[in-house]
């Protein structure tokens, strides 16, 4: 409990605080209209000095009433200054005095009143956040046209085009004169157009346009165009600013492919694009560079004071960030000095460091109140006892092997968080090969042993079934029905199964999607594995969390949420763990099980075909097996595969006749898929070609080669799944990059990253730089929220700085609770509209 005094101290403090947060609010925006300050102040402060308050509270208090004198009557910017001033003290009184109290009185851990957004009125909040929601469409001054246009670019309200980032500013403000630009110098010129048409040099044919400005000539050269559009669009006297890099040639400047903005004679030389640091945006439909200026100058003047930040004032100062408000402001409209000028939007430019922390502070509010949400929902704290886990106790002595300390360390911490009365939401990674579906199966046991069902569920039917084969052995010999679940079950099967499921004494059932249809009704579900996350994104996890133990089975009355366990081979580096897989706990399988031999693997382009065929051949004769695999690209599914199947006759016909070739590929049905995989499992085939449905989880330990063909096309991520697929038994394995087409020295350098290094984390690292995070994690479904102007590969560090801080705000406030909070949980909320779901925010 707070003490009588600390607690009217605080309110006082709190009243002192509103008129000045409201009046420096803005940039001072509603100071003008602000009465009577004075006399507001000098009444709090005395009520302030009449309780007994540490000395260093007196001394602060006692300042401010001084400093608020005559107030009234003073210039804005004398005002300006004193209230600033006045923030300062308040800010160091109120840490102190608090500090000094806690010492003999308990207070809260947090004062009541900290941050700017306390005084936002919930009510003003709201009014901005809709106001931010305008639709383009009912701004002055666009049309449907216009907004089209825009919507072609995903911009659709006004806040989009308040965080339709720059990618560059020109600096204008003294535009320099042409006789001045330095050759070589990315450089900014304008110039009225003198001459105008088609030349030749040599033999090329160029279209040039000269500019001068009185000082010199400056020729804008291109060298692809389409002559009546360049005749429609330039006319002699035109102005143009131009932009690009200057060239000599031939004794004259010039600029080849420059930006050009063109004015016409009557135009008038506004403010927004002249004498200014000039934004540029990228382009936006066929709208003219300075249309777009004009228009989003326009919003940012209308709008930008009602953006709302979610960074709590104390958090912008220890970063020494701005204001949402300023930030956005200057990023359309600079004032202040860039760190580059006349080059692209510097990654620390101070204005940009404070949207981005914005951003990422706001989406890692929302992942932590997820989490914390999620934790504190009623799960079933399962009995972890080693004495209670007898076939748990079997299957490890079953075993031919023991396990890793990684699988050991895993094991203990989903224990950990199954013995919680609190679902488990975990995401387990671990490279191919690294034993996870033992971790997984024992995870199983451990709910069935306390009498619940656990369900398995994979992207594909042939990882489904793979599972099933893996685990249903052991499962078998322990005395657990298990099932296998996917679409091609024949109907009765299927009935079967669902009819076992129901009445739980199936207790492991394992399948793909076909195990969250809605039929599908489970007993008492404890805990779901899902293999392979990234494949299936959010929803279906929430789809099949909603398969949960049942309130009608045995455990009546109760609506207990099942345990989560994701697994993913691909290696997911920290940047999207913090961020796509933000909300859950994460346990790394960080080392493969002794005595794997390591893959020999290696670049070959298309001419160096014939030693690969060689390589191939001689693992065939010391009887091991090969794979060779395709790419496949969706929209020319009907290519590819004939591409597989044309190779697979090559193969079998030319190159390898005395050898069995298997050709397996996505538009087979389940039952050959099987087959195929049978008979290769099985060394009836030795060589199969695939296309790339292979990808994970296959396990044919005596298979010693895989060959990529066209490898360029495969992500480094994709590439080292594949290569997983062999160096699985006692013999070395190669695997073979076929590059057909090396257009370029980074393709070839990308790839030679795979030779020289086996570490996933390495390659998916490198991926990610490569490809960027959607395609990554395969675009769309991934679950990636989208970042406004964040880019999590070069704002790691920002990253992890807003992680920290917004999981801290959330540990001492876990539902945004707190008065002082009403504001940012309602920022918050916005923000992750349409985003990912956030359960529990009421
Ligand atoms: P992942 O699913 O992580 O790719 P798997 O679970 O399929 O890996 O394991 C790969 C192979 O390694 C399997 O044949 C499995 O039996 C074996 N294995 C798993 N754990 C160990 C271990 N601790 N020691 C030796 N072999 C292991
Ligand atoms: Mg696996």
């Amino acid at each position: 409990m707070e003490s009588p005094t600390s607690a009217q101290f605080s309110q006082i403090i709190s009243n002192l605080l509103k008129p000045l947060c409201f009046a420096s609010k803005d940039n001072f925006a509603h100071l003008a209209a602000i009465k009577d300050v004075e006399a507001l102040i000098q009444n709090l402060c005395g009520q302030a000095l009449a309780l007994s308050i540490p000395e260093k509270g007196i001394r602060g208090v006692k300042d401010i009433k001084d400093m608020f004198e005559g107030f009234d009557m003073l210039a804005l910017d004398k005002k300006k200054e004193k209230i600033k001033k006045a923030l300062e003290i308040i800010q160091e009184v109120k840490n102190h005095v608090l500090e000094s109290w806690k010492d003999f009185v308990s207070v809260s851990p947090s004062p009541p009143f900290s941050d700017s957004q306390t005084f936002y009125a919930i009510n003003e909040i709201k009014t901005r956040l809709s106001k931010l929601s305008t639709s383009l469409t009912a701004v002055k001054g666009i049309g449907p046209k216009l907004a089209q246009m825009f919507a072609k670019k995903g911009l659709n309200t006004v806040e989009d085009i308040l965080y339709f980032m720059p990618i560059r500013y020109e600096d204008r403000r003294q535009m320099k004169k042409i006789v001045r630009l330095i050759a070589g110098a990315k450089e900014v010129a304008s110039g009225e157009i003198m001459a105008l048409g088609e030349v030749f040099y040599s033999r090329r044919k160029v279209f040039e346009i000269t500019i001068g400005d009185g000082s010199g000539f400056l020729r804008l050269k291109w060298f692809n165009y389409r002559l009546p559009a360049m005749k429609k669009k330039y006319k002699i006297g035109q102005r143009l600013v131009v932009y690009g890099e200057i060239n000599i040639f031939g004794g004259h400047k010039d600029i080849i492919h420059p930006d050009v903005e063109i004015f016409e004679k009557g135009d008038e030389l506004d403010s927004i694009s002249f004498n200014a640091i000039v934004p540029v945006y990228s382009q936006v439909a066929n709208m003219h560079q300075k249309t777009v200026r004009r228009i989003i100058q326009n919003i940012v003047d209308e709008f930008v004071s009602h953006a709302v930040g979610s960074v709590p004032l104390s958090i912008l100062k220890r970063y020494g960030l701005m204001e949402l408000t300023n930030a956005v402001s200057e990023i359309h409209k600079p004032i202040s000095e860039l760190p580059t000028p006349n080059s692209e939007l510097s990654k620390d430019w101070l204005p940009r460091k404070s949207v981005v922390f914005d951003d990422l502070f706001s989406l890692e509010l929302g992942l932590a109140l997820k989490k914390q949400g999620m934790g504190k929902e009623t799960g079933i704290a399962f009995n972890t006892d080693s004495a209670r886990l007898g076939r748990v106790e079997n299957f490890r002595r079953m075993l031919p092997f023991r396990l890793t300390a990684a699988q050991e360390k895993v094991i203990s911490e989903i224990k950990g968080d199954m013995s919680e009365p609190h679902p488990m939401n975990r995401l387990l990674q671990g490279d191919v090969g690294s034993g996870k579906t033992v971790v997984a199966f024992i995870s199983c046991l451990i709910a069935i042993e306390n009498g619940y069902q656990a369900a398995i569920m994979a992207p594909t039917e042939i990882l489904a079934e793979q599972h099933y084969l893996n685990i249903y052995k052991y499962a078998e010999k322990l005395g657990i029905k298990t099932v296998l679940l996917t679409s091609s079950l024949a109907k009765t099967e299927r009935n079967t199964a669902l009819a076992g499921i129901k009445s739980n004494d199936i207790s492991l059932a394992i399948g793909t999607h076909a195990l969250i249809q809605e039929d599908v009704e489970f007993s008492k579900l404890g805990l779901i594995i899902i293999d392979e996350q990234h494949r299936f994104g959010v929803i279906q996890r929430a789809m099949l969390k909603n398969k949960g133990a049942m309130g009608n089975g045995q455990g009546a009355g109760k609506n207990l949420t099942p345990d989560v366990l994701v697994m993913t081979a691909t290696p997911i580096p920290r940047t999207l763990s913090m961020t796509v897989f933000g909300d859950m706990d994460i346990s790394i399988i960080d080392e493969l099980p002794p005595g794997r031999r390591p893959i020999k693997t290696k670049v070959f382009r298309e001419r160096e075909r014939a030693q690969v065929y060689k390589t191939i051949r001689m693992e065939l004769e010391k009887g091991r097996q090969a794979y060779v695999v395709y790419p496949l690209i969706e929209e020319s599914e009907e290519l590819d595969l004939k591409d597989a199947t044309r190779m697979a006759e090559h193969l079998k016909k030319d190159v390898f006749p005395e050898f069995k070739t298997g050709l397996l590929h996505g538009r087979m049905k389940a039952d050959e898929k099987e087959a195929v995989m049978k008979a290769f499992k099985d060394r009836e085939t030795d060589i199969l070609v695939s296309t790339t449905v292979i990808e994970v989880g296959i396990d044919v330990s005596n298979a010693t080669c895989m060959v990529v063909e066209h490898a360029e096309r495969f992500g480094l991520s994709q590439l080292h799944q594949l290569r997983g697929r062999v160096g699985r038994g006692e013999h070395d394995s190669h695997c073979i990059l076929l590059a057909a087409n090396i257009g370029s020295i980074d393709t070839y350098k990308r790839l030679k990253v795979m030779e020289e290094t086996n570490d996933g984390f390495r390659i998916a690292e490198e991926d990610l730089k490569i490809r960027g995070p959607g395609d990554f994690l395969g675009t769309r479904q991934s679950g990636l929220p989208d970042f406004r102007i964040a880019d999590i590969m070069t704002d790691a560090a920002m990253l992890k700085k807003a992680r920290d801080e917004a999981f801290n705000l959330i540990r001492n406030d876990p539902a945004l609770e707190r008065e002082e909070h009403s504001a940012l949980k309602e920022i918050v909320k916005a923000r992750w509209k349409g985003r990912l779901e956030l359960a529990t925010v009421g």
